[in-house]
């Protein structure tokens, strides 16, 4: 029967996206400025994630995959002001739990030797081995769900679907991290290897928006830079917008949306898809309040079309509750009425700019 440890984890890790955020999440904690990501038959068969960054090391071995086994969390006041993806611990331990599972790490240190680290259902370390490996950590799931028949099974009917969705979410870390290389390939065959895109590192957003959509892309779009004076003490929830950031009061604090969106022209096709990627101090967030204000502003200068939106907000991380879901991918913002306010403002004035 299903153990409590499997149940619990099935929660953790629903699906193909879950298993490539919470992965991919664990390499930039780790530092890395290159991450692979190789999917076999559209991650059904396996999902192997390549950075890299710092490694990990042999004192963790034993614990690494152990359910709340984190090493990012080391006081409970670290919460509120966390800057890195996970501190839960609950990834590892459930792929652990849900597919054939193995890493293989090697430290700067241990050059040119790796360790590869195989463990039980459990999450208890089951063995180690010396293998060859570059410095890094490469974390390889394999039939994801192979011991949950029915979830297996509807993976297996939705698969494309799910996979398209995860390119979707890939494509978002890959434009949005400037500072990483990303390389993301599916094999659907043996033997033949199809590359889905690539990035580089210490690259603009805008580069990375023409490797991933290609560079045609880039004539469509019109930078967003918007900055949003929030305040806070006005209960009415009417904000001011004021460009001089150096008259701010003490309570308000500046909201910026960075980033690239169409441009509001009626016209033959704009050689990108019809893409809305947002992020909130750039982790991929679903905001659909502020998506409704882009389409709707975007929609009174171009009726036949949504925009593309690529849209980092930057605030204080005061500024908004990130757990809110298991996915940590939907976020309270705080004062968003004011913000969404501000936000159509702002966008009728660029628009206007570009309106031909
Ligand atoms: P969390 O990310 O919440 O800490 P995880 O289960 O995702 O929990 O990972 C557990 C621990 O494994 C991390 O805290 C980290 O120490 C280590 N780890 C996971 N992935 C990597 C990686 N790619 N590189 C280095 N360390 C890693
Ligand atoms: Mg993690």
């Amino acid at each position: 029967g299903r153990s409590v440890h499997q149940i619990q984890s099935g929660q953790v890790i629903v699906d193909l996206i879950s298993v490539c955020k919470e992965l991919v999440e664990n390499s930039i904690d780790a530092g890395a400025t290159s991450i692979e990501v190789r999917f076999k038959n559209n991650g059904l068969d396996a999902i192997e994630v390549q950075d890299n960054g710092l490694g990990i090391a042999p004192e963790d071995y034993e614990t690494i995959a152990l359910k709340h086994y984190t090493s990012k969390l080391s006081t409970y006041d670290d919460l509120s002001s966390l800057q890195t993806f996970g501190f839960r611990g609950e990834a590892l331990s459930s792929l652990c739990a849900l597919s054939k599972f193995y890493i293989i790490t090697a430290r700067a240190s241990d050059e040119p030797k790796g360790t590869k680290l195989e463990f039980e259902q459990s999450g208890k370390l089951k063995g180690t081995s010396v293998v060859a490996a570059k410095q890094g950590t490469t974390v390889v799931v394999e039939t994801l769900f192979h011991n949950l028949p029915v979830r297996r099974k509807e993976l297996e009917k939705n698969v494309k679907r799910e996979y398209s969705k995860v390119l979707e979410l890939l494509q978002a870390y890959a434009c949005i991290r400037t500072g990483v290389k990303f390389n993301i390939s599916n094999q659907i065959a043996k033997g033949k290897k199809a590359v889905s895109f690539s990035t580089n590192a210490n690259t603009s957003t805008k580069e990375n928006l023409a490797n991933v959509f290609g560079a045609k892309a880039l004539l469509a779009l019109i930078p967003l830079d918007l900055h949003l004076e929030m305040n806070s003490s006005n209960h009415t929830g009417a904000t001011q917008r004021v460009r001089n950031s150096s008259t701010q009061e003490e309570e308000s604090h500046a909201v910026k949306i960075i980033g690239h969106i169409s441009r509001p022209v009626v016209g033959e096709g704009r050689g990108l898809p019809d893409r809305q990627m947002f992020f909130v101090n750039s982790r991929p967030c679903h905001l659909p309040q502020v998506r409704k204000a882009f389409n709707e502003v975007y929609k009174s200068y171009n009726m036949s079309q949504s925009p593309f939106v690529f849209a980092d907000i930057q605030l204080d991380t005061n500024a908004y509750d990130v757990n809110v879901s298991p996915d940590k991918r939907t976020i309270m913002l705080h004062d968003q009425a004011a913000l969404l306010e501000s936000l159509r403002d702002a966008l009728a004035e660029l628009f206007e700019g570009h309106d031909q």
